[in-house]
């Protein structure tokens, strides 16, 4: 078993009591976040366990079962039975791939940790490569997609108008094509896990933490079964979540406006006034006035969106509830462990 995680605890704290869960021996961790993927489990452990075994002599494999509703649970278990070295973290229901992400983090031992998906999008094969990378020094690497081609246009052309805008108002900028398919060093692991914010946007938080990165270019596969998660409402809140943890800009935005807005007003009351004395007084105006009434309106409440957005966040913060609850965890045992029984 796991050592049992502190049901009221974040990452952070648990950090800070020293709960740090590194094996030496443990050569990689691969973690695999999983929500549906029942008929994926072994086709993905078929072509993952050739390469690892090809990689280190100690391996582990780490799924994070986000309260899958199909038999995903009951497919680990059964890999599990016959080879320990998979291990299954298992939450009491879909707390969405970021949080399955740092659980993972959280609880991988090994001198490198990977994370992929499990649908087969992410080549197991380029793994050797991350290794490689990793052995020349970097702490960082991730896979580059050479092209979306397996994403809807719609899709697409959202991705590209996000990452513009995240790197005009962020103060991190996103490797264009990089993901969460990655390896990532022991010690920028640990950096990861001190970041204990519900809002996880993992792209940033990768490039927050700094290292020594670089990118190896792949091209993603089509999925092996089974269909996205992600759906266009779920993707604008994960762009949300991603604008709003990594900059204030929004918040600057209604400042600016106002003040531009402001200037206006005086100049246009200075033109009316010397107009009425000028010509006097004249009655029509009446559409432009509601347009700008409903003009005005809009601004305001868009700002008190933008401000309720943040409010929002500091809320799910400052309530300091857990990243994730366990429903079930299995701790993989590698050939060492088995030895002294
Ligand atoms: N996933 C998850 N929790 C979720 C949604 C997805 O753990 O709430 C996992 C999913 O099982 C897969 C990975 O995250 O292993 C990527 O999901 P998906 O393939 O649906 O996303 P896409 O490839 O379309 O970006
Ligand atoms: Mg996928």
């Amino acid at each position: 078993q796991f050592k049992p995680t502190p049901p009221l605890r974040s990452v952070a704290a648990a950090r800070a009591a020293g709960e740090s869960r590194t094996r030496p021996d443990v050569e990689l961790s691969v973690v695999v976040p999983v929500y549906n993927e029942q008929s994926n489990i072994a086709p993905l452990l078929a072509r993952l366990r050739p390469v690892l075994e090809r990689l280190a002599a100690h391996y582990e494999i780490i799924f994070v079962n986000d309260g899958s509703r199909d038999e995903t649970v009951v497919a680990i278990r059964a890999e599990r039975a016959a080879d320990p070295r998979i291990g299954l973290l298992s939450f009491s229901r879909n707390f969405g791939k970021e949080i399955a992400i740092a659980a993972g983090l959280e609880h991988a031992r090994g001198r490198a940790v990977v994370l992929m998906d499990a649908d087969l999008q992410h080549p197991p094969e380029l793994i050797a490569d991350f290794v490689a990378k990793w052995h020349e020094g970097y702490q960082m690497v991730f896979a580059e997609r050479s092209d979306r081609a397996a994403d809807a246009p719609a899709r697409r052309w959202l991705a590209r108008a996000f990452y513009r805008l995240f790197s005009a108002l962020g103060e991190v900028t996103l490797p264009v094509g990089a993901g969460d398919f990655r390896l990532i060093d022991r010690a920028a692991a640990d950096a990861l896990g001190t970041m204990g914010e519900r809002a996880r946007f993992s792209k940033g938080l990768y490039a927050w933490v700094g290292f020594s990165s670089v990118g190896v270019p792949y091209t993603v596969a089509e999925r092996e079964s089974g269909s996205s998660k992600f759906n266009l409402r779920r993707l604008v809140h994960f762009a949300l979540d991603g604008i709003t943890s990594f900059s204030t800009a929004p918040l600057r935005v209604s400042t600016y406006f106002g003040l531009i807005i402001s200037a206006a007003s005086i100049a246009s009351a200075a033109f009316f006034l010397i107009r009425t004395m000028l010509f006097g007084t004249d009655l029509p105006g009446y559409p432009s006035l509601i347009v700008s009434i409903m003009f005005f309106s809009g601004i305001q409440l868009l700002s008190l969106g933008v401000i309720g957005e943040y409010i929002g966040r500091i809320f799910a913060e400052v309530k300091g509830r857990p990243l994730y609850i366990l429903a079930e965890s299995l701790e993989p045992r590698i050939q060492a462990d088995m030895g002294s029984g």
